[in-house]
């Protein structure tokens, strides 16, 4: 018996249960782990109604409320028919679309939208996921809308340039730019006081995310919880990155109080193609022939950082998630369903080797800049004077003379955003000196 809850996003399933003939209700939103929790016990669907009133884990066994599922499928291009099975099958634990959409729902689905590439250039959210998962929400009943608020490029510019336009136009459906923040308070004891999160993000029933998996030079990776940085409007993004400056641990804070806040109903990830190297912008494309999806987007990126073989101790936002005990980061309480981590044959997965910003204690953080951390420098030979990352840094910490960069590394926080938005590849970081050194000793 299935009643819709607005705060977890989804439906609520709701049973009578008869063990040793003490009855209680259980509250989940999950049926398939209510009938594995209660095992033999004797489950009756509950009258409907009535709004369950104990809330998901007040009653569940302890295991029960600290385990969640990732489900994985094989996908090995783009062909819409393709994509479109693979993001059904990746549903299907999850009992299909239907669990999520109500009918008349209005549903933000939220991709990848970094900047103006094709495509075939990966680092947007492929526009055949997109189809694939507006056309389930239509069938569902639900009314999808796609939204994003790119960091620098013009919105109108990115969503030609990626395909988006075209697929939200033969679907006929809108397609916004998020750009109406609205203040909204954390809860206590959180790193920061308050967040402005676009409306059109708070407001939709249902938000559906869509992230590209990708490598990240600032945070490792960015897949479902980075991806909903996009829900902050773009002007106030580069606020952030200068108010979190050169703590990865608390930019990963940020996000998490940013995925908090949003809370999306499912995390479907595009991993067909995905981005290695020096990524979210200027990587190598590669092959990984994977959809993910979940409920809980810190699982989902826990287990594709296991299915890429990378230490979760060097991913910052595993880091933060643990000390802030926001979504499932243990190995052991997350369920993969569907293809297994070890099916995907992954090829050399090249990760941005991150400087340690933990390596010393914060008192050194000057030194630390100065001479462990990479700094961004200029390819001059591939650069076309655009002044696309003069207009990105949000510490203006960049001039252009005559088609030469002139870094203020005093100024630079090291966000990396010059080296994100430059559409040529033009910029590269150079390590500081000792930076070697100490990595040797900290593997
Ligand atoms: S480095 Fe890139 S973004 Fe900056 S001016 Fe050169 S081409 Fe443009
Ligand atoms: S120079 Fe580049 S890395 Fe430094 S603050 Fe500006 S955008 Fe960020």
């Amino acid at each position: 018996m299935a009643e819709w809850c607005r705060h977890y996003g989804v439906a609520i399933w709701a049973y009578r249960l008869v063990p040793n003939n003490v009855d209680l209700i259980a509250v989940s939103n999950e049926e398939e782990s209510l009938h594995l929790a209660t095992g033999e016990a004797h489950l009756e669907p509950r009258k409907p109604g009535r709004n369950p009133k104990a809330k998901w884990g007040e009653i569940m066994s302890p295991g029960l409320r600290d385990s969640t599922t990732v489900s994985l499928v094989h996908c090995k291009s783009y062909d819409s028919s393709l994509v479109d099975a693979a993001v059904r099958k990746a549903l299907e634990p999850f009992g299909g679309m239907g669990r999520f959409i109500k009918p008349g729902a209005r549903v933000l689905i939220k991709p990848n939208l970094l900047s103006a590439r094709a495509p075939e250039k990966r680092v947007t959210t492929d526009p055949e996921m997109v189809r694939s998962v507006v056309t389930l929400v239509m069938e569902a009943g639900g009314r999808p809308f796609i939204g994003d608020s790119p960091g620098i490029e013009p919105f109108k510019r990115v969503i030609a340039k990626t395909g988006i336009e075209e697929v939200a136009g033969e679907l006929g459906i809108d397609l916004l730019e998020l750009s109406d923040p609205r203040p909204v308070t954390l809860p206590e004891g959180s790193l920061f006081r308050n967040l402005e999160i676009a409306s059109q993000a708070l407001d939709a029933d249902v938000v559906i995310n869509l992230p590209k998996l990708k490598t990240h030079t600032q945070m490792l990776m960015t897949l479902g919880v980075k991806n909903l940085f996009g829900t902050i409007v773009a002007q106030r993004k580069t606020e952030w990155h200068y108010m979190t400056g050169l703590n990865r641990d608390t930019f990963a804070s940020l996000l998490l109080h940013i995925y908090e806040a949003v809370r999306p109903s499912l995390t479907i990830l595009d991993g067909i193609w995905g981005m290695d190297g020096d990524g979210p912008g200027n990587g190598n494309p590669c092959q990984l022939n994977l959809v993910a999806a979940a409920r809980d987007a810190v699982a989902l990126d826990i287990t594709i950082c296991r299915l890429l073989n990378i230490p979760l101790e060097i991913f910052p936002l595993y880091r933060a998630a643990r000390a802030a005990g926001i979504g499932e980061i243990r190995p052991d309480r997350i369920k993969v369903k569907g293809s297994s981590l070890e099916s995907f044959q992954i090829p050399e997965f090249q990760v941005p080797e991150l400087d340690s910003l933990r390596i010393l204690p914060g008192i050194f953080d000057g030194f630390a800049k100065r001479y462990l951390i990479s700094k961004p420098v200029q390819d001059p030979g591939t650069c076309a004077g655009c002044g696309e990352c003069v207009e990105a840094c949000p510490a203006d910490a960049i001039e252009l003379e005559q088609r030469r960069l002139h870094f203020d590394y005093d100024a630079c926080i090291r966000c990396y955003c010059c080296q994100e938005i430059c559409p040529r590849g033009a910029i590269g970081f150079k390590k500081g000196l000792l930076l070697k050194v100490l990595n040797r000793f900290h593997r």
